[in-house]
């Protein structure tokens, strides 16, 4: 047999790499997906994903079901063990699966190394997550790129998108099927059931539902991407980052259609717009392959001694949206409601933890990996260490968002911040980005209960850069 091994980041059939491998080597196949028990943080997937991934793989189970095949399920205290016991007692001659890029995920493949070599078991690895193997890239020098713009062009030039692959109608199945778990046993589940309520009522997981989204982009969104999608009060982005963190749609997919509507007449302003924000997921990737201990530490080392509020009464306020900053708030209700955030509101809570509240950049990593439905431990990582400073080819610590200005500008009137806050929905538009400000507003703010700011954003701001400087002079 040949065992087609799933993780929580390539939960697809169509322009699944692995599966295409998998189906040439013209042994049944077996697809299998292991689950951890217990995983340290970031090792596993957080609760909002944890919903997703359960529909994802219920999704692709029936897929699979569809054409004769079906998934099997493990739960295990050690993953490696559970593969490697696999291997030597299944008839196993090929292991498929898209490249490991993540710490615990190349933890993995080495420890079953030893196993496939000793029994001749063929591993076949194929590029399947990110658009180049993400050894391929490198400068002229040999090194690592640290600097966006040079690595874009780079992976512009190198960059061949492979041939569509399409699921056959069946897939090979083995004469009798090993023991799968249910997927009521990895309990992936929130308990008690908080998603209902929430994220579920946003969002459809499955292959299916991320095709039909790159339908409705494509459609009305992709034409005016470049223009439009810093907006909070328009729906400009594609909201493909959940299907992509979990693999229900290709990179190599997006890169190619996106192509194909140019030749269709869309812009080629917007496709390099977006093919652009492709490459930074890319260059997350790449990043946190060659450096795999950014998830916790910064990239750039002189940033372990910064001086980081590791505990802050604020944190709290920050993360339920009760920080008196309308835009703030309502990006981090988003957030609590729906499971996803704009990327410009991802810049500016980001922007105020790290610099206004000088909270650490883990603080506010280790809440979106619980809250997101998109959260992927390399953008994750890029995003969080991009904007607090320490990250390669970071905003410098320096450049503080203003989160007024930018509500103003992104959000004119006002209607991202009614739609999320709605308490806020009777506040005339001037004052809505600064309520405190406004003299007319006390008295309807006083009613409805909303704070005044935690923090004043023209003090934080010339203390966090008088703390920047003293620690710059010192190192
Ligand atoms: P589109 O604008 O339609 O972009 C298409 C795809 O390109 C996205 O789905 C995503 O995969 C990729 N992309 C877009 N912008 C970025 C970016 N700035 N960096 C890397 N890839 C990008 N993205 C995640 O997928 N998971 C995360 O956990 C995550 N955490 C973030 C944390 C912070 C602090 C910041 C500033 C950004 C983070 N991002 C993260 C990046 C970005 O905000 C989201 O990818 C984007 O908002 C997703 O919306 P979309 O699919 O509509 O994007």
């Amino acid at each position: 047999i040949t065992l087609l091994l799933f993780t929580p980041g390539d939960l697809r059939l169509a322009e699944n790499p692995a599966l295409d491998a998998a189906l040439r080597t013209g042994h049944p196949i077996v697809p299998l997906f292991i689950w951890p028990r217990r995983a340290e943080r970031f090792e596993r997937p957080g609760a909002a994903r944890r919903w997703w991934l359960h529909h994802s793989l219920a999704a692709l189970d029936a897929e699979l079901q569809r054409r004769g095949s079906r998934l099997i399920l493990r739960v295990a205290e050690d993953p490696a063990e559970v593969l490697i016991q696999l291997l030597e007692t299944l008839p196993v001659a090929a292991l498929c699966w898209n490249l490991p890029l993540l710490p615990h995920e190349r933890r993995l493949a080495s420890s079953i190394a030893p196993v496939l070599r000793r029994r001749s078991i063929r591993l076949i690895e194929t590029v399947g997550r990110t658009l180049l193997d993400l050894e391929q890239l490198r400068t002229k020098s040999g090194d690592v790129y640290r600097v966006f713009t040079p690595f874009w062009k780079a992976l512009r030039q190198q960059y061949i998108p492979p041939a569509p692959f399409l699921p056959p109608a069946r897939i090979p199945a083995p004469s009798s099927w090993p023991d799968s778990d249910t997927l009521e046993s990895l309990a992936l589940l929130p308990r008690p059931d908080w998603a209902s309520e929430t994220i579920a009522s946003h969002w459809l997981p499955g292959e299916a539902a991320a095709w039909s989204t790159l339908r409705t982009f494509l459609a009305y969104g992709l034409p005016h991407y470049d223009r439009a999608r810093d907006r909070l009060d328009q729906e400009a982005t594609s909201k493909l980052s959940p299907y992509l963190a979990n693999g229900e749609i290709s990179p190599h997919l997006l890169w190619r259609v996106v192509g194909e509507a140019q030749r269709a007449g869309v812009s080629s302003k917007a496709v390099e717009a977006f093919r652009r924000q492709l490459a930074w997921r890319e260059f997350g990737y790449y990043l946190l392959y060659h450096f795999p201990e950014t998830t916790h530490r910064p990239l750039r080392p002189e940033w372990s001694d910064f001086p980081w509020r590791t505990e802050a009464p604020e944190l709290e306020a920050w993360q339920h949206g009760r920080t008196g900053i309308p835009v703030i708030d309502a990006a981090m209700r988003q957030l609590w409601q729906s499971g996803w955030m704009h990327n410009r509101t991802r810049l500016l809570v980001a922007s105020l933890l790290t610099k206004n509240l000088r909270i650490h950049w883990l603080r506010g990593a280790e809440w979106f990996w619980d809250t997101l439905v998109d959260a992927d431990l390399a953008n994750n990582t890029l995003g969080w260490q991009w904007t607090a400073g320490c990250g390669a080819d970071a905003a410098p610590y320096f450049r503080i968002f203003n989160p007024v200005l930018q509500s103003k500008k992104f959000d004119p009137e006002g209607r991202y911040i009614r739609r999320w806050l709605p308490e806020l929905g009777r506040l005339p538009a001037p004052c809505i980005h600064a309520p405190w400000e406004a003299p007319s507003c006390a008295e309807m703010l006083r009613e409805i209960g909303y704070p005044s700011p935690i923090v004043s954003l023209m003090d934080s701001r010339e203390e966090a850069l008088a703390l920047y400087e003293n620690w710059k002079a010192s190192i």
